[in-house]
């Protein structure tokens, strides 16, 4: 297939528009060349945005929550006809392989069907509560809303907010990464051939500017963000010192607890593949494995599998040369402080595409709790091998990240994982399973430094984020004032 990379562009109030600002290159990390360009956008451009999403609300809130959800099972045909071609795009942007991308498209349809589901979930509550008496509770959407967006998942972590901020009721602003502005740009095409009404989605592009205004924005009423704790941080503290409210997810380092008795071949194939898909840069990626006893069977057996996997083949690039290096160093200095490099990804070359970031697997022995490689998150297809004598000590390096993203174990004995389970600090555990993110309708959202604020990002528990409960009592019974409490 062949793609053409047109200019990334705001989108505002129906259309793509010039913008105020500079433009910034966007890079193929498959190669290193510049396939396009995004624009930094000015203080302005999100004025407008704002502007249009405000004239769009009215009408957009005040249709039923079965009409919005409507635009949402349209999209989600959409994405399945133009899925080869979405792929694509996503895999030129971001780096990752097509079968990467290809699964991406879909996870963005699983986000659709959870949107179009929202009338079966949402029957609010009503009840007599005494004679002639009745509660009911309404969710009522807020207004405009922002969605932030990191690199690594261009198409996904957009749909992650998109279909249930939107289906809700409230218009949003999107802000893309500007690593990866083009499958966003191609979004906004595809929701208005889903028949979204102009100014209900709208992108900024830009980069740190461009956030912080739109944290400050009295027209904005909620942030979500989707990147690294740094960002999480100053993106929560500075959008809830304006009085918005904000749900800021951040980076993780996932740990990965082998017991001896764990199946080699399930174990070594899921850790190898958790390490090492998407070049390792998933927030829910294998980072540091904690062998726990006799496991040096299972770490064999892992390098292995990390040996199949290839650059430029079954692995996709990392996304910046800068990204490579930072990947490289932590590889390096671990070496240099006593860890051993059973599998070595550096200076990896792709025929052909020798100007690709990539970084081959990596499997590093013996790291120790001190080592910046286990405590960091590297964000490469690297995992860090860290012994233990028993399972409490794999416990208590486990708790004792900052993270809290993803916890797994990996073992044969349901009693062991449930001692596993019950102990780790994590939003999202795993048993035998290498990626635990829990699919739709289960909420996706870790702990700790993780993320800031209250609820997950997707499933039901969003639906809490991006409305208000609105209480109304009613009295038609003339009878019912002789009740106390009415
Ligand atoms: P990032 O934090 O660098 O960027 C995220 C967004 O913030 C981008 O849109 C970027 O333009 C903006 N930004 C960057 N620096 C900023 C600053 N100083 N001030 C204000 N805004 C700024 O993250 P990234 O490199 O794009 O993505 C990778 C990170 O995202 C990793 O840490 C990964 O773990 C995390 N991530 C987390 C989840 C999750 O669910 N917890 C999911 C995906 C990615």
């Amino acid at each position: 297939m062949s793609l053409s990379f047109s200019t990334a562009q705001n989108y505002i109030g129906g259309h793509f528009r010039p913008h105020a600002g500079k433009n910034i290159e966007v890079v193929s990390p498959l190669t290193g060349a510049v396939i396009s360009s995004a624009p930094l956008s000015a203080k302005e451009d999100l004025d407008a945005a704002v502007v249009a999403a405000q004239a769009a609300f009215p009408a957009w809130s005040a249709r039923t929550l079965k009409e919005r959800v409507q635009v949402f099972f349209r999209l989600h045909g959409l994405l399945e006809k133009h899925k080869a071609e979405l792929s694509a795009l996503v895999t030129a942007e971001n780096g990752k392989t097509l079968p990467e991308a290809e699964a991406e498209v879909l996870k963005g349809m699983e986000l659709c069907e959870f949107a179009c589901s929202l009338p079966q979930i949402l029957s609010d509550e009503i009840q007599e509560v005494s004679k002639g008496v009745e509660c009911r509770t309404a969710h009522v959407p807020l207004g405009v809303v922002a969605s932030i967006v990191p690199f690594n998942f261009p198409l996904m972590v957009p749909l992650w907010t998109i279909p249930n901020a939107i289906a809700l009721g409230n218009c949003m602003i999107l802000k893309p990464s500007e690593q990866v502005p083009l499958s966003a740009h191609r979004l906004a095409e595809l929701l208005a051939e889903a028949g979204l009404p102009d100014g209900v989605f709208n992108i900024v592009n830009g980069d740190r500017d461009i956030v912080e205004a739109i944290c400050d924005h009295p027209g904005i009423e909620a942030v979500s963000f989707v990147g690294s704790t740094k960002v999480a941080k100053i993106v929560y503290r500075r959008s809830t010192d304006r009085l918005k409210r904000c749900l800021a997810l951040g980076g993780a380092k996932n740990h990965l607890i082998v017991l001896p008795d764990a199946n080699p071949d399930i174990s070594a194939a899921n850790i190898a593949a958790s390490m090492a898909g998407c070049a390792g840069q998933r927030c829910m990626a294998a980072s540091a494995m904690l062998a726990v006893g006799k496991t040096d069977h299972i770490i064999a057996q892992i390098c292995d599998e990390a040996r199949k996997i290839v650059p430029g083949k079954n692995l996709g690039a990392v996304i910046s040369k800068e990204a490579k290096a930072r990947i490289e160093r932590y590889i390096a200095e671990a070496e240099a402080a006593g860890a051993r490099v059973l599998v070595d990804g550096r200076n990896a070359v792709v025929p052909g595409s020798e100007n690709g970031y990539y970084v081959g697997p990596t499997v590093i022995d013996n790291v120790t709790p001190d080592m910046a490689i286990a405590r960091e998150e590297v964000f490469g297809p690297v995992l860090a091998i860290l012994r233990t004598d028993n399972i409490d000590q794999a416990i208590a390096i486990e708790n004792n990240s900052s993270y809290g993203n993803a916890s797994s174990v990996f073992t044969q004995s349901g009693g062991l994982a449930n001692y596993v389970i019950e102990r780790v600090s994590a939003g999202m555990v795993g048993v035998n399973v290498g990626v635990p993110v829990p699919r739709e309708p289960f909420s996706f959202g870790g702990w700790n430094e993780s993320r800031f604020g209250v609820g997950d990002i997707t499933g039901k528990s969003s639906i809490h984020f991006w409305t208000k409960l609105k209480k109304t009592t009613t009295k038609w019974d003339p009878e019912a004032w002789k009740d106390w409490a009415s």
